[in-house]
């Protein structure tokens, strides 16, 4: 893999993600290798190796302390963030504390490890890396990925280094909602402002978006949602109902049974998706507690009015959403739906009632819009050339109003929300003492007159002023917001020509250059221990898999008769040893399991090559039949011929 793929598009989803490409005029939606074109957001641990996507959900339940999901959640955040301290309560894995920065602690080759969850993003950017990689046949160097429009600047700048130690360059992040309504061609329908709600109900997160469109430009009026619920919410619902269902026919509790619970947990989420296009499922369990086998069917009619109150209390965030960009329902131009769970027939029907009948856009897989339009993005920002996407111009504009706090506690904008990024702001101020010596400058983002009702982004001093009478010396102030709409602040005394300047991104919680250089150094010797970790199985399969089939072919009737009792019993003997070796040695290296293989081989094949030559005759005096077949007993090899 030497030539470079194009830039790729990643939707790192809460529970899943997926990766999508352009090319040959579409987005391909790549599958992983089982096959799956989403992929779980999940790392595990244990004592042998790492595991990402699947594999690593799949074995969950039984390594509840080392399996870590939802990485989202705590990625740019502090520890003492209340919705870190509350989700918390919720992980089996351990969360610590390091220095407000959330890490998460788990045994991995039976050493203590502690992650950050830029770390365990960057696994889960490594594995759609690679299942991109598999797919194009070629290293992938650029990606666009997308986050909640929601995601304050640290979040932003989290994700971003999480591609970076993922050995990615970030192109750019942007919003999910803003990928879903490029999947769509929205920004291109008409030329006129376009609202848009976008509808994003997944596995544990809801979030409700409006965008305005136009002329390219994306703006986000407003955000609402959940951050607790989805398809595992209605996964509950129905659990809860089988668990009633089985005491009143059984008089038996199965909840009392994790792997009976598990089993449940399955059967439901498998009849959730089918309620969503049949109206009827069955549930099969056999033996699912103290023996019983548990048949049952649910109708589409029960689920719907066991989640009834979740699916209704949907259409609250979308209320809210349109209040807070002051737009009534008719002024709506498009409704996208995106998320695994707005399958679901009713939640459609109820959107679709709430806004007058209107149409729904739900022609794209929903669980793959956000990747789908984050590739359409890879491929502008990459300048693609290709009439589906050469006349998309994405423009994010700043969310919210920046400035600094000013006398009094006085919000000063300098960067008005809406303004199109990337964008330049500056303003001079000066002092409000006489001979002070420094200047506090604290930065905030928000619409409100004073800096208390806003949101506080980072702040630093500017010392070193020479005494001078208050309002005289000169603090230029400026702002400059990335593409990313990422902020730098600098502050100058223009008397002195000092300044200092800060990456809000760059405040405590952020990662260090040198961190994130530690953990691409980390990331590519984990990797490599799987590379290894995978080289061991392979090599394993194939050792278990040639005793078996010698063991196979000895014990073969017609083999057996033509196989010398002493050589029988070396290789009886041979494979007996080989397996209990296995046994023994389950951690055994590559290197090594080669080595036995070849052991084994070498004195197996002369057995097998004498049956197949014809050569020494066994004890018993018989001939192999090979004689008969090709009526040459002096054949030197195994010979073949067409009988007659
Ligand atoms: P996402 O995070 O967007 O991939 O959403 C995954 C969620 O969507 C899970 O809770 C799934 O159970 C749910 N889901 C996927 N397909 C369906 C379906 N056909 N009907 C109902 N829910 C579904």
């Amino acid at each position: 893999m030497s030539r470079f793929a194009p830039a790729i598009g990643i939707d790192l989803g809460t529970t899943y993600s997926c990766v999508g490409v352009f090319q040959n005029g579409k987005v391909e939606i790549i599958a992983n290798d089982m096959g799956h074109r989403t992929t779980p957001s999940y790392v595990a641990f244990n004592d042998s190796e790492r595991l990402i996507g699947d594999s690593a959900k799949n074995q969950a339940a039984m390594n509840p302390n080392n399996t870590v999901f939802d990485a989202k959640r705590l990625i740019g955040r502090k520890f003492s963030e209340d919705t870190v301290q509350k989700d918390m309560k919720l992980w089996p894995f351990k969360v610590v504390n390091n220095n407000e920065k959330p890490q998460i602690e788990v045994e991995y080759k039976a050493e203590t490890k502690r992650f950050h969850a830029e770390e365990i993003s960057s696994m889960v950017l490594t594995k759609m890396k690679e299942t991109a990689e598999a797919y194009l046949g070629a290293k992938v160097k650029d990606a666009v990925i997308t986050v909640p429009a929601y995601f304050n600047d640290a979040q932003r700048a989290a994700t971003k280094d999480a591609g970076a130690i993922a050995g990615l360059n970030v192109l750019r992040i942007i919003n999910e909602p803003t990928a879903a309504a490029l999947a769509y061609g929205l920004d291109k329908k008409v030329s006129s402002e376009r609202n848009v709600l976008i509808f994003d109900l997944g596995g544990g997160t809801f979030d409700v978006s409006i965008l305005s469109i136009e002329d390219g430009m994306f703006e986000v009026k407003s955000t609402a949602g959940d951050t607790h619920l989805g398809g595992e919410d209605f996964d509950n619902r129905l659990v809860k109902h089988l668990i009633e269902e089985f005491k009143r026919k059984h008089k038996q509790d199965p909840s009392q049974n994790k792997r009976s619970l598990r089993r449940l947990r399955t059967a439901a989420e498998a009849a959730k998706r089918t309620l969503s296009s049949s109206s009827q499922a069955a549930i099969e369990i056999d033996s699912l507690f103290n023996g019983i086998d548990f048949y049952t069917n649910i109708t589409r009619a029960r689920f719907e009015d066991l989640c009834s109150d979740l699916f209704r209390g949907t259409l609250d965030p979308v209320e809210r959403a349109l209040r807070d960009a002051q737009l009534s329902k008719g002024q709506i131009h498009e409704v996208v739906l995106v998320g695994g769970s707005t399958r679901i027939p009713k939640i459609r029907k109820l959107l679709e009632e709430f806004f007058n009948g209107k149409q729904l856009n739900c022609s794209i897989n929903p669980d793959e819009a956000v990747a789908y339009g984050a590739a359409v993005q890879a491929a502008v920002l990459t300048n693609v050339k290709d009439e589906v996407i050469n006349d998309v111009l994405l423009v994010d504009v700043v969310p919210l109003s920046l400035g600094i706090e000013t006398a009094g506690g006085v919000m000063t904008k300098l960067v008005e929300r809406s303004t199109k990024v990337p964008t330049r702001a500056q303003n001079t101020f000066t002092t409000y003492a006489d001979n002070q010596p420094a200047v506090t400058i604290q930065v905030f983002e928000g619409e409100r007159a004073m800096t208390k009702d806003n949101n506080l982004l980072g702040s630093f001093n500017l010392q070193g002023i020479p005494p001078a009478p208050r309002g005289v010396p000169k603090i230029e102030v400026s702002f400059d917001v990335d593409a990313n709409c990422m902020l730098t602040v600098t502050a100058k005394d223009t008397s002195t020509g000092k300044n200092e300047s800060i990456k809000i991104t760059n405040d405590q919680n952020r990662l260090s250059q040198k961190d994130i250089d530690r953990m691409v150094a980390d990331a590519e010797k984990y990797k490599a221990e799987d590379d290894a970790c995978r080289a061991r199985v392979s090599a394993k399969n194939s050792l278990e898999s040639y005793i078996f089939t010698v063991k196979s072919s000895i014990e073969d009737p017609a083999v057996a008769e033509k196989l010398d009792a002493k050589d029988k019993s070396m290789v009886v003997d041979l494979l007996k040893d080989a397996e209990s070796w296995l046994e023994r040695n389950q951690l055994a290296e590559k290197e090594e399991l080669e080595h036995k293989m070849k052991e084994i081989q070498d004195k197996v094949a002369p057995v097998m090559s004498k049956l197949y030559s014809g050569g020494s005759p066994g004890s018993n005096g018989s001939r192999p039949t090979t004689q008969g077949m090709n009526g040459n007993s002096e054949a030197k090899g195994p010979t073949i011929e067409e009988v007659d």
